[in-house]
């Protein structure tokens, strides 16, 4: 897909779940030119990165900015990396299906004829979404609602999966968000007004191309999600499980399981194969000790083994996982 780059970003903490992203996509066509973007990796994480040839460094010193006003600072990341007619934001807590690269195309050639600047799916109206949210600090963006007069029956989006056809657009989500003092889900609220300024916007039906939150809530069934996002402000839908690479006891990864057995299976598919096809890479890095023995399973989790292994196979992780 060469009109095309795919980019993510992460910090440590997110390591392994882009780690997972990563190797949903590797047998897709979207493969070619994938990228993960430096949002506060460690030295290790980078160069795991950095040897698949798919790493794009911070385009100045971090410090310490959250992932979110990093993410809206996607304009000058992929500057250096060559002009395409579709940058692709994609989170890092998402798995994409292998027909992914197929669909996109599809999608991609929809919105080149349609002459449309943006597309992302829609999660709820505006006003909706200011009520459910008022727990957080978000008053920022009701500030700016206010100050413009935006109408609160107008579509919020979900920023997890964003295609961009305009560097225009990039632009002012930058320049808007660095106007804008940080607050909660900051990147998406900011990408929402620039929406709201009059942009061309097609709306992507959830369930293909931003599976995540309510779409949860029923027994899956029908057509697989292309884009399936691990993410929901209701706790039912996953949990979060602190995991390891074996022999790295400090090191935590934040790993998001779904509840949605379908989809936890899925989960766990992709990350088998990543087990089996990374470790080579991995103990390269310095993320895993060179003398690992062959075919052992190196993500660990800090939990009894006793206790019930995540992937619900009812069996015990000492027997299932552990071993
Ligand atoms: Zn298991």
């Amino acid at each position: 897909m060469k009109d095309t780059i795919l980019v993510t970003g992460v910090d440590s903490k997110f390591f392994l779940m882009a780690c997972l992203l990563y190797q949903s996509i590797k047998p897709t066509s979207a493969a070619e030119n994938f990228f993960v973007l430096d949002f506060g990796l460690k030295e290790e994480e980078k160069s795991f990165f950095r040897s698949k040839g798919i790493l794009v460094d911070a385009p100045g010193a971090i410090g310490d900015p959250h992932p979110w006003a990093l993410k809206a600072m996607l304009h000058d990341y992929v500057a250096n990396l060559q002009p395409s007619s579709n940058i692709i934001w994609i989170d890092s807590d998402i798995l994409v299906n292998g027909n992914f690269g197929t669909a996109l195309r599809g999608l991609l050639d929809e919105m080149a004829n349609g002459q449309v600047a943006v597309a992302a799916s829609p999660e709820m109206k505006t006003g909706d979404f200011v009520s459910r949210f008022s727990n957080l600090n978000i008053w920022p963006f009701i500030r700016a609602l206010t100050e413009r007069k935006l109408p609160l029956d107008a579509d919020y989006y979900n920023s997890g999966f964003v295609i961009f056809r305009s560097v225009a657009f990039l632009k002012a989500w930058r320049d808007l968000a660095k106007a804008t003092p940080f607050h909660a889900l900051f990147d998406q609220n900011i990408f929402n007004l620039v929406v709201q300024g009059g942009v061309r916007i097609l709306s992507l039906p959830r369930r293909v191309w931003n599976f995540h939150a309510s779409d949860f809530d029923e027994e899956f069934s029908g057509e697989e999600p292309m884009v399936l996002h691990v993410t929901s402000h209701r706790p039912e839908h996953y949990k979060v499980h602190a995991c390891g690479f074996t022999g790295a006891q400090n090191d935590c990864y934040e790993l998001r399981l779904l509840n949605a057995r379908h989809f936890l299976d899925y989960q766990f598919q992709v990350l088998e194969k990543f087990v089996s096809s990374e470790k080579a890479a991995l103990c390269a890095s310095g993320l895993l000790p060179p003398d690992l023995p062959e075919g052992k399973f190196f993500v660990e989790w800090n939990i009894p083994g006793d206790q019930s292994c995540p992937c619900q196979s009812g069996k015990p992780y000492a027997d299932c996982h552990a071993a």
